[in-house]
């Protein structure tokens, strides 16, 4: 689960991608870089189609059967209201609710701002449409997940089964609009509507300057039994620290493999803690396939068969 979709919109997609500032640019041409693609193909007419059958290629080519492909909302200001400029891509709830109808390898995870006016709507066109989990990234999305205007949307997403994917912990790829959103405890609201609401980067800190929430993360689980997390970007040099803590007794029950794709998987800081064996950083590393990298460095690390299928437990059941 968790792996990302984006294109330029030119051939009808809906999407759009505004990659700017000395930071993001580099970083976004390193990412595509690192997936196998280039700046050529980011330029192209076509980019959207190449993503999407770049990204086909590589789950068919990996141990993984199917992915949760997640869309990206606008983000929104405290009164509901569009905030232009803001964020640095969008994907349509529509365009990936599509993908995953013509692709079985495909389950879709749509994105919806709470505070839109139309939010209710728009969750109940995409309960229609099959959609099996819902993705934000509060910090970078303007999310307060404990506003209680938001209520009766986590109510409904409890009533439907959907699960709520929340990104959690310092950002440094997507823009962040409000850093305090980064905590997991702004999820108190929808875990006490009976959301399932699983913790992205099991709140693991991203930057050197970010706040750290694992623990808090970890006393949470205690208290709310619909609370989960993802491994995803744990194997990465800035996120790894608390990677293998996720296999103990307590987490390994709770914890999904996710991916982030297209952000790059390198075991080196796990090589250097002790952690990934030489031999096993060297044959993991030398995979070009990065769904297909994380997954065999994890499986080196020792999580097991669950880590990698539990998920199935909380995605929201329509048949596929
Ligand atoms: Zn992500």
């Amino acid at each position: 689960m968790h792996v990302h979709l984006v294109g330029n919109g030119r051939q009808g997609s809906g999407c759009w991608l505004r990659v700017r500032g000395w930071w993001h640019k580099p970083l976004a041409n390193f990412m595509l870089g690192h997936i196998g693609l280039g700046h050529t193909e980011l330029q192209a007419e076509d980019f959207d189609r190449i993503y999407v059958e770049h990204l086909l290629k590589q789950v068919r080519e990996s141990s993984l059967s199917k992915l949760v492909l997640l869309a990206q909302d606008w983000v929104y200001d405290e009164n509901g209201k569009k905030m232009e400029g803001a964020g640095s891509f969008y994907v349509p709830n529509e365009y990936v609710l599509k993908l995953a109808r013509e692709h079985e390898e495909f389950l879709p995870a749509v994105s919806i701002h709470p505070g839109r006016p139309d939010a209710l709507d728009e969750l109940e066109r995409c309960l229609e449409g099959g959609a099996v989990m819902l993705k934000l990234l509060p910090n970078c999305h303007n999310v307060n997940g404990n506003d209680k205007r938001y209520t009766k949307f986590w109510e409904r997403m409890a009533q439907a089964e959907l699960p709520f994917l929340a990104h959690t912990g310092g950002e440094h790829t997507v823009p962040v609009v409000n850093e305090a959103y980064s905590d997991p405890r702004t999820l108190q609201l929808p875990l006490e509507c009976g959301v399932k609401v699983i913790a992205a980067h099991c709140a693991t800190k991203s930057g050197l300057g970010d706040p750290e929430y694992f623990h808090i993360f970890c006393e949470m689980l205690e208290k709310h039994p619909n609370l989960y997390g993802d491994s995803s970007a744990l194997a990465t040099l800035n996120r790894c620290a608390n990677l293998t803590k996720c296999m103990r007794p307590g987490l390994a029950e709770r914890v999904f493999h996710g991916s982030d794709f297209p952000v790059p998987i390198f075991g080196h800081r796990l090589k250097l803690r002790g952690e990934l064996k030489r031999d096993d950083f060297s044959r993991c590393q030398a995979i070009r396939n990065v769904i297909e990298r994380d997954y065999q460095i994890k499986r080196a690390l020792g999580f097991q068969d669950e880590h990698f299928t539990q998920v199935w437990k909380v995605l929201r059941p329509v048949g596929k």
